[in-house]
């Protein structure tokens, strides 16, 4: 009996790089049940909402899933249901590796490197106060008596809180990733110079988990330096834990490192809940074009297959892409530079990952 597992092939490019990726897993010799359900712009014409209660119910019950990119619906009344599935099921970790592979176009060569970013709260809270509302004219006022400050009068207010339990588990998960990893080094970023109360408590309890963990370096840097460094000298970092604004930012800055997000996967991991997914979006332009890289979904569905103990299988995998990528015959658009005509299709490439699973 397989391993029952929720898989959202979600919208425009997403069945067809989701396919790809099926193949390859089964290609590689694991067993998966999978559950398909829908979620995202397909699920809002079908069932009247982005994230059916089936969907929902079906990530619940099988603790794991692989999810292509949704579409987020305009004006379904959800800023974003990938935003939604972290929130509900807790998933307070994002995790991104970044890794070089031999044959991708880049300016670096021979990086991994791992971005640990919050998912929970930071700027993404969606604790926001409107232009103009009264409860955002009564906030200015509660801010004005409190602290003195003015806020413009026609200013909008996003709220930021970063809270002790929250920085805590995320810079222990990142601590105990790197243990188990052999990684070497953990990097907290944050902005404790200008936000005290905020970035300052994030890396005061970065220090202190720090100080449980002798065998691994840390270090911190302040986030706008820690721009310049990962242009600079990426080389030089392995792990960054991060609050969630910088995380996600800092995270599209490493894809650009290794090749770009058609490379670039990512984990929202919780306590005993998981999503895998590829971290670019539904690129509708493409959709049914078979044209795009399905790297990405296929490399989250290698960490998918690390986390529930297919280790083998997964390196398997990764050999298999890897060697496709190193060889430079069967490969996608993106890979090339612009009006270059070498290039295959999403199946094609799939096939040539395949073929070397046999
Ligand atoms: P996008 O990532 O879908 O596409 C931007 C561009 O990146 C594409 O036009 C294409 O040139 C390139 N690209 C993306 N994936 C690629 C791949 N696999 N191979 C080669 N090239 C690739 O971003 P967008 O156009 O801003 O967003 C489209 C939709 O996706 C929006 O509705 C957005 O909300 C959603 N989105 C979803 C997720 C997610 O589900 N995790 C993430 C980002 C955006």
């Amino acid at each position: 009996m397989g391993y029952r597992i929720t898989l959202i092939p979600g919208d425009g490019i997403g069945p067809e790089i989701t396919e790809v990726t099926k193949r390859c897993i089964e290609a590689a010799g694991v067993d998966i049940d999978w559950d398909v359900q829908q979620a995202g712009e397909s699920a809002l014409e079908k069932y009247g909402t982005p994230i059916p209660d089936g969907a929902l119910e079906s990530i619940a019950k099988n603790k794991v899933c692989l999810k292509a990119p949704l579409t987020t619906p305009v004006g379904s009344g959800f800023r974003s249901v990938n935003v939604y599935i972290r929130q509900r099921f807790n998933l307070y970790v994002c995790l991104r590796p970044f890794k070089f592979y031999e044959g991708v176009r880049s300016r670096y060569s021979g990086l991994n490197m791992v971005v640990v970013r919050e998912n929970m709260e930071d700027l993404y809270s969606g604790i926001e106060f409107e232009k103009g509302k009264e409860e955002t004219r009564e906030l200015i006022r509660f801010i004005k008596d409190k602290t003195g400050k003015e806020t413009g009068e026609d200013a909008g207010i996003s709220i930021k809180p970063i809270s002790v339990a929250n920085s805590e588990r995320i810079v222990r998960f990142a601590f105990e990733y790197a243990m188990k990893n052999r990684r070497k080094k953990v990097t907290a970023v944050h902005k404790a110079n200008i936000m005290k109360f905020t970035d300052g408590l994030f890396l005061d309890v970065a220090r202190k988990v720090a100080a449980e963990y002798t065998d691994i370096k840390f270090e911190d840097r302040i986030v706008d330096n820690m721009a310049m460094q990962l242009v600079q000298k990426p080389e030089l970092y392995d792990v960054l834990v991060c609050p969630n604004l910088y995380g996600d930012i800092l995270s599209d800055l490493c894809a650009g490192l290794v090749g770009g997000l058609g490379l670039s996967p990512g984990a929202n991991i919780g306590e005993d809940i998981a999503v895998f997914e590829a971290t670019h979006g539904s690129a509708p332009k493409y959709k049914g074009l078979n044209k795009v890289n399905p790297a990405a979904l296929l490399l989250a569905g290698i960490m998918m297959l690390d986390y529930i103990g297919e280790s083998e299988k997964a390196s398997k995998i990764e050999q298999a892409l890897a060697g496709v990528i190193r060889e430079g015959k069967n490969l996608t658009y993106d890979f090339r530079d612009p009006g270059e005509k070498n290039c295959v299709g999403t199946r094609e490439m799939g096939e040539a990952i395949v073929d070397r699973l046999k």
